[in-house]
């Protein structure tokens, strides 16, 4: 089970997904944080999806591949949060609905490399990644 929690975030990536989801509520959306760290064989079950196993494709990332699969000293570190925006309390998965660019809005505000951005290396709206260059 993929951890949800931001204290298995990169030490510089949890004050940002703090601030991030402060300046999301005051703004009116409410972000649901669906993953944060994943292991190397969550990530590989992931990939196999709409592959090897039944489901869509989710992702092009193997294991160790992700920034959500990051550790620094063999602890969860990871790079990346996805979050989707709760809307009368579900989950809003339609990247169309404007909550979701309130969301990157702020994400690229606070220095994040928010892959819904047009111009992404490929578009997933729920990913939010600390730039690379941050050790
Ligand atoms: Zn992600």
């Amino acid at each position: 089970m993929a951890s949800r929690n931001l204290d298995d975030l990169h030490p510089a990536l949890q004050p940002l997904a703090h601030a991030f989801l402060a300046r999301c509520q005051d703004a009116g959306v409410t972000p649901l944080i669906t993953c944060t760290w994943r292991s190397g064989a969550e990530q590989d079950a992931l990939y196999a999806q709409g592959r090897s196993a039944p489901g869509p494709r989710v992702t092009n990332a193997r294991a160790g591949q992700s920034a959500h699969n990051f550790t620094l000293n063999g602890q969860p570190a990871a790079r990346a949060f996805d979050v989707v925006p709760l809307v009368a309390g579900k989950p809003q998965w339609d990247a169309g609905h404007p909550h979701w660019q309130i969301m990157g809005r702020i994400g690229t505000e606070l220095g994040l490399n928010w892959y819904g951005r047009p111009g992404a290396p490929f578009r997933e709206f729920p990913h939010f990644e600390l730039v690379k260059g941050i050790a």
